[in-house]
């Protein structure tokens, strides 16, 4: 495996490349989540290439970059043995040097779940994104469903822009007893751990609801909500149901329906996400 920290250095090691390359953009404190995305890269690709950049610009005024968790050396201990072919770990001032402006924006995906409390966090997203891609080249690039707004959004992005590459959204990857994989799993005591179940308990729930015929998402909401306070430690950002395209609320559950989940045990915000319905037709 190539390690490359300088932007020449990736375009010199880029132009030498022949063949299919695959990119997994990542923040790191690589876990088994993110490998399920390089060996699919892997498996899809004469080359892969996995960045390590926790992008400052996407973390909000009260959102704690400090405390990000960060292991280098560990990360790319496990990149090299899943078979990154070159591992990208940009500086801050290489991405974002003096007098950078530039933003890609997507206007409507982004308004929903995570984009009301965290207004301009996609478009930090994008952009970044945006760079690895330029930077890169990639033929195609893998992300997780664990994040599907930010899935559905880069989707989106590379749909509008015309941006000659392929998107793979891969499935979930969770701990033995249903918690998503998460580098902020790394913050929750042994207590919060627990509480942090709540959110694959919640999707079960729902899941069980909608098998009994369950179509009204107030009803559905309700039972999430109640089910969660049930877990000490825990704060509700968000239960939403809604379109898995346009991310809109729906109220009545018909088809295919994204539940989407915000939840804070103790000081650590968690997301998780599943389709109801699947396989049924809107
Ligand atoms: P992050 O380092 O959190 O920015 O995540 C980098 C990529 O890994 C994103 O595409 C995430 O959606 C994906 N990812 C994070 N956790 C998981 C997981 N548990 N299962 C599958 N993909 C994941």
């Amino acid at each position: 495996m190539r390690r490359v920290i300088s932007l020449p250095e990736l375009r010199s090691a880029r132009l030498s490349l022949t063949g299919k390359v695959g990119l997994v953009p990542t923040m790191g404190y690589l876990h088994e989540g993110h490998l399920s995305l390089v060996r699919r890269a892997v498996s899809e690709n004469d080359l892969t290439a996995c960045s390590i950049f926790v992008n400052p610009m996407q973390f909000g005024p009260k959102e704690d970059l400090a405390a990000y968790p960060r292991d280098l050396e560990g990360d790319l201990a496990k990149a090299r043995q899943v078979g990154v072919d070159i591992a990208f770990v940009p500086t801050v001032d290489q991405m974002y040097p003096e007098r950078f402006e530039s933003r890609v924006s997507v206007e409507k995906v982004t308004k929903h779940l995570c984009g009301l409390s965290r207004p301009t966090h996609f478009d930090e997203v994008c952009t970044v994104v945006a760079k690895l891609f330029n930077i890169t080249k990639p033929h195609l690039a893998v992300f997780g469903q664990k994040d599907y707004q930010q899935l559905t959004v880069i989707s989106r992005m590379v749909k509008d822009l015309n941006m000659d590459l392929q998107i793979l959204g891969v499935p979930t990857y969770r701990e033995p007893d249903g918690l998503a994989m998460s580098s902020r799993n790394s913050h929750l005591n042994s207590e919060e751990r627990k509480s942090a179940l709540c959110l694959k308990k919640s999707m079960d729930l729902a899941g069980e609801m909608v098998a009994k015929g369950e179509t009204r998402s107030a009803a559905i909401k309700k039972a999430i909500e109640d089910l969660i306070r049930s877990y000490p430690y825990t704060q509700i950002d968000y239960i939403n149901l809604c379109d898995p395209v346009t991310l809109e609320d729906v109220d009545t559950l018909k088809g295919e329906t994204l539940l989407a989940l915000a939840v804070r045990v103790g000081k650590t915000r968690l997301i998780d996400n599943c389709v109801l319905g699947e396989g049924e037709k809107r």
